[in-house]
């Protein structure tokens, strides 16, 4: 039986930003760097990221909630259900945050459905200069309905 699944990513892609507030300037440069390739795919981001790069790179962008008021949970949710396809994450490496449960859940989110996620301005580039950025791919992700059915089959064997 088949483990895993494939998820298919179109050309265009759905990308969250996402910034503490000490990294938003890091963040800032590298949209507006990137202005160009950004403007093919489609932009989300946390409530006042997503505020910043609208009025400060001139790019449209859905936005949900701040991350420490549930952003980050919206986002990691949206991942859940496969509405959102690459994350780029910069959290801050020397500052506790509030929500650092949320930040840590989102991260474990991003990489238990394979979604391509840059936490650093290095591997950002990295990622807008991969051709798979722009083109067809398909991400695999694990099928875990076999552990459920095998769970609630043991469950039935169990209790009748
Ligand atoms: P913000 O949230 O974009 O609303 O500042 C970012 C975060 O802290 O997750």
């Amino acid at each position: 039986m088949e483990m895993t699944n494939r998820i298919e990513m179109d050309g265009a892609k759905n990308i969250v930003l996402i910034a503490h507030d000490k990294r938003k300037q890091d963040l800032l440069e590298w949209v507006k760097y990137n202005r160009p390739v950004l403007r093919a795919h489609k932009l989300f981001a946390t409530g006042t990221t997503g505020a910043l790069v609208e009025r400060e790179a001139g790019l449209a962008v859905t936005c949900f909630k701040s991350g420490p008021l549930g952003g980050d949970q919206q986002v990691g949710a949206k991942i859940a259900e496969g509405a959102l396809n690459v994350l780029v994450f910069f959290w801050d490496p020397l500052e506790p945050q509030p929500h650092d449960p949320d930040v840590k859940a989102l991260l474990r989110i991003a990489v238990l459905y394979n979604i391509p996620t840059a936490c650093n301005r290095a591997t950002a580039d990295f990622l807008v200069a991969s051709p798979l950025f722009h083109g067809h791919y398909a991400r695999i992700v694990e099928d875990h309905t076999r552990a459920r059915d095998a769970f609630i089959a043991a469950r039935t064997a169990r209790t009748g």
